[in-house]
């Protein structure tokens, strides 16, 4: 059995709890510190189910905890990635309008990363358009040069690595099912018997709100599965795009709307549609669990989101069992891509709170309770700014966590 004291705890070895990790190691290496993790490697839920992509921050409410962080969380992530030799790649990328009526939104979109603060961003027409991306179709773009790309998996694995480097422990295959809070700290239960932190912070992805609940405090909202799917474009098509192709997105929804990536991989995948997973950690349409129904169910919440967004949730669903209904989505994009080109690629799960009045939490929200912090939605763009919500995290928290 591993030592059974720490000052503090991390529940969760995603980008999140390892982005905190890394930065509590760093900052406070003298600091005993635990990151429990319940599968038997790091990043096997959203760090390693996602799109790999390096957001450069234009698309978030200016001031938002996600516009704050994930600007200077691209800078920091292509920092890491250099130093520490995890292969990624700045390519940039087009947001496509295909219709009149999405002209506005690209031009807001191009005012928010001003906003933001991002640098080099420039409205083209179609034919600028297809010097970037030749089989791509559009009225006008917004070029995105800072975008990049990376295998965030590759990052979570440096991370642990380095967390172990300076001194802090990564522990696998250690899932905490129960939590008892004392005056005297907290006791995490897993089957590697008890753990002792003076601290804990709860990075738990699409288990937050559970882990919250379990710790005694009340999350406020609740997490609800959304699976995003993915095709693979067939290697002798690839060709059809050279980075990365998105849509205007729908500004009533936190999620980007189907797009084309370049993997660092070089494989090209399109997707993720976002559509309601029947399981917390459902990858797949057959995976379904009952206590994960019954708790959304049971969820007020979550039957006033359904009445206000029934409508995109059948179009999505549509699209998730129509393979010609999601390529019809793709072709606003890339007119040439046909059903042929496509095969069924992975998918990955969002963690997305919901509130009690049943509206998606669009930023970050962390929630302090005495000596335990809950992360309760970090959503993307959390890969890319993973570094930067390590530090604010640690900045916010340090003090009442007990760490300087
Ligand atoms: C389809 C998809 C595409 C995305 N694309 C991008 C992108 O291109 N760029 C970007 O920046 N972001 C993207 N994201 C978002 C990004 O992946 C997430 O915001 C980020 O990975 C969240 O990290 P996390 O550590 O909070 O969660 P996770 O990676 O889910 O980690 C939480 C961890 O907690 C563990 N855990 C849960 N319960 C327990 C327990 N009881 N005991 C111990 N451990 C427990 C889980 O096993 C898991 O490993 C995407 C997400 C998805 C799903």
């Amino acid at each position: 059995m591993k030592d059974a004291h720490y000052n503090v705890i991390i529940i969760g070895a995603g980008a999140v709890g390892l982005g905190v990790a890394f930065e509590i190691t760093r900052r406070f290496p003298r600091q005993r510190l635990l990151v429990l993790e319940k599968e038997e490697r790091v990043a096997r839920h959203q760090s390693g189910h996602n799109s790999g992509v390096i957001h450069s921050g234009v698309y978030y409410k200016p001031g938002s905890l996600k516009a704050r962080l994930c600007v200077p969380g691209a800078a920091a992530m292509l920092e890491f990635c250099r130093e520490h030799g995890v292969p990624h790649r700045v390519c940039g990328k087009v947001i496509v309008a295909t219709q009149e009526q999405e002209l506005p939104g690209l031009e807001e979109l191009r005012k928010r990363g001003e906003a933001n603060g991002l640098t080099g961003l420039r409205l083209i027409d179609s034919g600028q358009l297809s010097e970037l991306e030749p089989h791509a179709a559009g009225l006008q773009a917004l070029l995105v040069p800072s975008t990049g790309i990376t295998d965030y998996a590759a990052v979570c694995e440096k991370y642990a690595e380095l967390i172990t480097c300076q001194g802090g422990t990564v522990l696998c295959s250690a899932p905490a099912h129960a939590i008892h809070r004392s005056a005297n700290g907290i006791v995490i239960e897993t089957p590697h018997g008890a753990f002792f932190a003076n601290a804990l912070i709860n990075c738990a992805g699409l288990y937050s709100d559970r882990i919250c609940r379990m710790a005694g405090d009340d999350p406020g909202v609740m997490i609800v599965p959304f699976r995003g799917e993915y095709y693979d474009l067939v290697p002798e098509r690839a060709s059809l795009v050279r980075a990365l192709i998105y849509p205007v997105p729908d500004p009533r929804f936190p999620f980007l709307g189907v797009h084309f990536t370049r993997r660092i991989s070089g494989k090209v995948d399109a997707g993720p549609n976002a559509i309601l997973a029947l399981a917390r950690e459902g990858y797949r349409h057959s995976d379904i669990n009952l206590r994960d129904l019954a708790s959304s169910f049971s969820f007020p919440g979550f039957w006033r989101m359904a009445r206000r967004h029934w409508r995109s949730g059948v179009d999505e669903w549509h699209r998730s069992l129509s393979k010609r209904a999601f390529v019809r989505a793709l072709q606003r994009l890339v007119p040439e891509v046909k059903e042929e080109d496509l095969v069924p690629g992975g998918s990955g799960v969002r963690a997305q709170a919901v509130t009690p009045d049943g509206a998606l939490v669009d930023d970050f929200h962390f929630v302090p309770s005495g000596k335990v912090l809950h992360v309760l939605n970090v959503p993307s763009p959390a890969a890319t700014a993973s570094l930067t919500i390590g530090k604010a995290i640690v900045d916010m928290a340090a003090e009442s966590l007990g760490l300087s």
